[in-house]
């Protein structure tokens, strides 16, 4: 990543950059933007346009492609030339979801994941993987504590299907990777 911060053409290209890549919907989840889901890991500029350093949410996830020419559209029609490299380390964890995004997901009945793990600069898994599940999440429409698990998987694998016992309403829980 080259330095050009003082450079006003440079910082100005990024800013621009950060701000299309904002408006590009996450396909499975168009509520949230590749931005706030954290997939977009880093924006660099060289005088032939931007490298933008993308983390897929999971390997071999077939929605990665769809993100990838979504991102390489939204910048070329905005007149940014772009290059879409793939970061796979490190790996993606739901605690790269921006507080914007978890507020969105809530809003679109889907309850937010538990943090993951303690990251410092790296990630580092203190809580072992199923320990999340145990504890329920809070239903995303009324706020209830009180929420059973229905399936592991919901519309999509990464999520759970659970049910609210208090309003009754079925909701999807992203869970935490
Ligand atoms: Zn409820």
């Amino acid at each position: 990543m080259k330095e050009m911060g003082s450079d006003p053409y440079f910082a100005d290209t990024v800013e621009r950059a950060w701000a299309v890549l904002a408006t590009v919907a996450d396909p499975e989840i168009p509520v949230i933007s590749v931005v706030d889901l954290g997939i977009v890991r880093g924006i660099a500029v060289g005088d032939d346009g931007v490298e933008v350093s993308l983390t897929p949410t999971y390997a071999g996830c077939p929605a990665t492609h769809v993100i990838e020419s979504d991102i390489r559209e939204a910048l070329t029609r905005a007149g940014i030339a772009v290059r879409v490299v793939t970061r796979l380390a490190p790996p993606w964890t739901t605690d790269w979801i921006t507080t914007t995004g978890r507020a969105r997901l809530k809003e679109f009945g889907i309850a937010p994941p538990a943090p993951a793990g303690s990251r410092d600069g790296q990630i580092i898994r203190l809580v072992p993987r199923g320990a999340n599940m145990q504890k329920t999440p809070a239903c995303p429409h009324c706020g209830s504590a009180g929420t059973e698990l229905l399936s592991q998987f919901g519309s999509t694998p990464c999520k759970a299907l659970y049910r609210c016992v208090d309003c009754r309403e079925p909701f999807d829980y992203f869970k935490p990777l």
